[in-house]
């Protein structure tokens, strides 16, 4: 943890871009926003632009990485070199490589893998704008973009940071947040059936505040598990009106 430079929280209880503690940030989510792609997915959280491709069930390349009872999810989670600050290297580093794990992980237990053995499914994130939260907002798109290409769910998964920023819980972390933080936990569900598929924490919490901070994670997904839902409707009401994808 930083010392940070400014004040996180105002004399009002407000953050420094304005929200209350548990507020989340502006959500837009689109599906079917790529023509190539078997699904694909765009949302915007608070500064966070994330586009997501994913194809499949395919054949799978190299042949030996094929399973014999499922299909073998891959997800790729990549910067643009300009979704930073300071121009980030173009070769993967470290921390993505760690986020496409991570993010496979929390996707996988939603997917009927089972149903396409010796198949791949495979899941191309690619953020273009970064601003803190960028692992769970990469979940939720993910998962539209998995439902928009038809493979079977058993619910969508869908995932917010909760934080600590001075003694006080927070929920959905901007960057400056996320850096001058006292903690950061991200947390992904499938909402319908209540199951935690990601929970990571850093920094210090006691039991109180975790029973807290899943309370509140709870209600945020709540929110966002409603415009996922939207966005794949509002893709099917296209089509039914224009009679194409
Ligand atoms: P998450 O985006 O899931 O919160 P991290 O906690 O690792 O993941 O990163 C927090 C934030 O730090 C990112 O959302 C991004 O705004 C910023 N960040 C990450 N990597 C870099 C980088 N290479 N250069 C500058 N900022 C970065």
């Amino acid at each position: 943890m930083k010392i940070s430079p400014i004040k996180l929280i105002d004399e009002n209880g407000r953050r420094i871009d304005g929200r209350l503690p548990h507020e989340i940030r502006k959500v837009k989510i689109e599906s079917g926003v790529l023509k190539n792609a078997d699904g694909s997915a765009y949302i915007e959280l608070g500064n966070n632009k994330i586009i997501v491709a994913v194809y499949g069930p395919r054949e799978v390349y190299p042949k030996h990485q094929a399973l014999a009872d499922r299909a073998l999810l891959r997800c790729r989670y990549s910067m643009a070199p300009f979704s930073v600050e300071e121009r980030k290297t173009p070769s993967p580093t470290r921390r993505e490589i760690e986020l496409s794990k991570v993010i496979r992980e929390a996707l996988e237990p939603a997917i009927f893998l089972e149903e396409y053995p010796r198949t791949a499914i495979d899941v191309f994130i690619e953020v273009l704008e970064a601003d803190g939260g960028t692992r769970t907002a990469s979940i939720t798109a993910a998962s539209v973009a998995l439902a928009d290409a038809g493979i079977p769910m058993r619910d969508l998964v869908t995932a917010i940071a909760i934080g600590k920023v001075e003694g006080l819980l927070v929920v959905d972390l901007n960057g400056l947040e996320d850096q001058y933080g006292e903690g950061d936990m991200p947390i992904a569900m499938m909402p319908q059936l209540g199951y935690v598929t990601l929970f990571q924490a850093d920094g210090r919490f006691t039991a109180e505040e975790l029973k807290e901070a899943f309370k509140l994670a709870n209600d945020a997904i709540k929110k966002i598990y409603e415009e996922q839902k939207q966005a794949l409707k509002r893709k099917y009401l296209k089509v039914a009106e224009i009679g194409e994808i």
